[in-house]
């Protein structure tokens, strides 16, 4: 199967997953979406209210205030792949419970492998500690940190900069950081190559 097949065909199973309760009041699932050669994965909480009814990510207040960030920074929403680490929704928005996490990760990481981005943007606490359970996102937000071979940059979720305006600014540097990080990130590989896979539990390694 090469990686859009697969991406496909994780959409199709979450469509009609059952692996955890979140299924029984989501109305549609939200699998995630961009195009296959997306440099940039940005992976938000889960599906809220409008997410659940068209079934795509980030079509909310949240979603327009992505989509000026994406632009200061001249990408568009259809340039890179943006997702959930659930992909639906939690009742009412409440925040999803760890055995919702455990049970939708392994759609994440196919998604993740699949796509082999060369950043993987978190947005909010959910997102981060999927890949640094540690972490603190006051701490680490803004920088580029390796993730078991892959550059991880952490920010703050564009909901809390609607909610708390001194996070909008911080939110708003963050991302015009990340073009930057992304360039030296590369450099770093390419000036190691061949990149030794890296086999040992995730850690924090902050690059910059
Ligand atoms: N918030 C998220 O975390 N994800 C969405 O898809 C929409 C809002
Ligand atoms: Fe399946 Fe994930 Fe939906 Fe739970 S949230 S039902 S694991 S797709």
């Amino acid at each position: 199967m090469n990686a859009t097949e697969e991406l496909e065909q994780v959409a199709k199973e979450v469509s009609v997953c059952t692996k955890c309760m979140l299924h029984h009041s989501r109305k549609l699932a939200v699998p995630g979406e961009g195009p296959i050669n997306a440099e940039i994965m940005f992976i938000g909480e889960g599906p809220g209210f409008h997410e659940n009814e068209q079934g795509r990510p980030f079509v909310g207040a949240a979603g327009k205030f992505l989509e000026e960030l994406l632009g200061k920074i001249n990408l568009k929403r259809t340039d890179v792949f943006i997702c959930n680490v659930v992909k639906c929704r939690p009742p009412g928005n409440r925040d999803p419970l760890p055995e919702e996490l455990e049970a939708c990760s392994q759609y994440l990481e196919r998604q993740i492998q699949a796509l082999n981005p060369k950043a993987i943007v978190t947005l909010g606490r959910y997102s981060l500690a999927h890949f640094l359970p540690n972490a603190k996102i006051s701490n680490v937000h803004g920088q580029a940190m390796q993730v078991r071979g892959r550059l991880v940059v952490a920010m703050y979720h564009p909901a809390a900069g609607l909610h708390q305006r001194s996070l909008m600014t911080t939110i708003e540097d963050d991302f015009k950081r990340l073009p930057e990080l992304i360039a030296k990130a590369t450099q770093v590989r390419e000036s190691q190559e061949p990149a030794a896979p890296e086999k040992s539990e995730p850690k924090q390694l902050s690059l910059f």
